[in-house]
């Protein structure tokens, strides 16, 4: 639910890094003041309405017969939903998902689709675009085109194809490339598509624990040589908490270096990492603090939603930020705010970007309960 004001007060509400209750008025499309208080608090916190970083809509709510095993079993499953499943499908999971990440106060958002041998993910993209324009100006989807395993990059027809899915919907290359012959080759070919198109880059990169295997310094470094800095998201990079503390470091300056954000996926990485047939030795979330300290945006992201790589969710940002405090041990409001409000970690005059309200007395109450009823105001100016 949304409302479109020209001027009011939102009264008594607590904001993000201020103590007590505060009226905070509305006007000409901004938030104009901030003062405290007059009156009682609201019980209403307003928080910068939420952007999701990081969905598959094109899978959410698929009911699935189990839980995925490995990361490998999942990639199996899913191959097999996408074979069965009709455009009616994908665009009712992709419907579902967006519904509720409005509900739980998202403006924004942004999804991957599979970009699949079967029709170069065309089929899919249009179910989830039809899905999206159906959210009117309740939010706005950005579609990754995501090469899967099958559409390698580094195949000159799978580049032709996902230069096609640019001009037919998609507005971000992606890939994962883990499973490639040559996963450096694979990422050179997609920054190399990036550079020729102009378009941006959001790869799914090192969701593993194996430090053998992290591609994420040549991430950087490939991104810095072609000028793409800025350009460039990595989701995942699990196994960076896997390797030495001087490699560590090393990688995360080259990270900052190159501009790169990344997108820690909590509840993904806790349910699907280092999963077997005993209790996880490892978390599997990537070094957010780290990253944070060397000057990378970090932000927090749902990734699946019950679907064939994760049997939960519900695609809530204040859900995904608890993981990341809880899995992370992220305790600084502001970081988990920035997370998963696309940066922004406060509410300040002058600010143009909707809020949300939610039924909680301070963020950790929120954090906490993760209440519904939350509602989105707009600061359209008046026409
Ligand atoms: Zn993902």
């Amino acid at each position: 639910m949304s409302s479109h004001l020209a001027a009011r007060t939102l009264a008594g509400v607590a904001l993000p890094a201020r103590e007590g209750a505060w009226d905070v008025t509305l006007a000409d499309g901004a938030v104009a003041t901030i003062s405290p208080a007059a009156g009682e608090p609201s019980g209403l916190l307003a928080l910068p309405a939420f952007h999701e970083p990081h969905t598959h809509a094109d899978r959410a709510f698929a009911s699935m017969p189990r839980p995925p095993r490995s990361l490998e079993d999942a990639i199996l499953m899913s191959d097999a939903l996408r074979e069965t499943s009709t455009s009616e499908q994908v665009q009712l999971r992709a419907a579902t998902l967006f519904g509720r990440a409005v509900e739980h106060g998202a403006v924004s958002l942004r999804t991957h689709v599979d970009h699949s041998p079967m029709d170069g993910g065309r089929r899919d993209r249009r179910a989830v675009r039809a899905a999206a324009d159906q959210l009117g100006s309740a939010a706005t989807v950005e579609i990754v085109a995501f090469a899967t395993r099958e559409l390698d990059p580094v195949l000159p027809e799978s580049r032709a194809a996902l230069a096609t899915a640019l001009e037919d919907g998609a507005d971000v290359l992606g890939a994962f490339v883990a499973l490639s012959a040559d996963p450096a080759a694979s990422l050179d070919a997609l920054l190399d598509l990036a550079l020729a198109t102009g378009a941006l880059v959001d790869v799914h990169l090192d969701e593993h624990g194996d430090p053998a295997a992290s591609w994420l310094e040549h991430l950087a470094c490939a991104t810095i040589a072609r000028g793409l800095e800025g350009r460039v998201t990595a989701g995942h990079c699990c196994a960076l908490a896997t390797l030495d503390e001087t490699r560590a470091s090393r990688v995360a300056a080259k990270v900052a270096a190159a501009g790169i954000t990344v997108i820690a996926l909590p509840a993904l990485n806790l349910f699907l990492q280092d999963r077997g047939a005993g209790t996880p030795r490892r978390r599997g979330l990537t070094l957010v603090h780290e990253l944070l300290a060397a000057g990378v945006p970090v932000r927090f992201g749902a990734d699946n939603v019950r679907d064939p790589f994760y049997p939960y969710g519900d695609a809530d940002p204040l859900e995904t930020a608890w993981l990341a405090g809880l899995g992370a041990h992220v305790d600084d409001q502001a970081t988990l705010l920035a997370g998963v409000c696309g940066g922004r970690s406060s509410i300040e005059p002058g600010d143009r970007h909707p809020l949300v309200l939610v039924p909680a007395t301070s963020l950790t109450d929120a954090l906490s309960r993760r209440p519904g009823d939350r509602r989105v105001v707009r600061l359209e100016a008046p026409r």
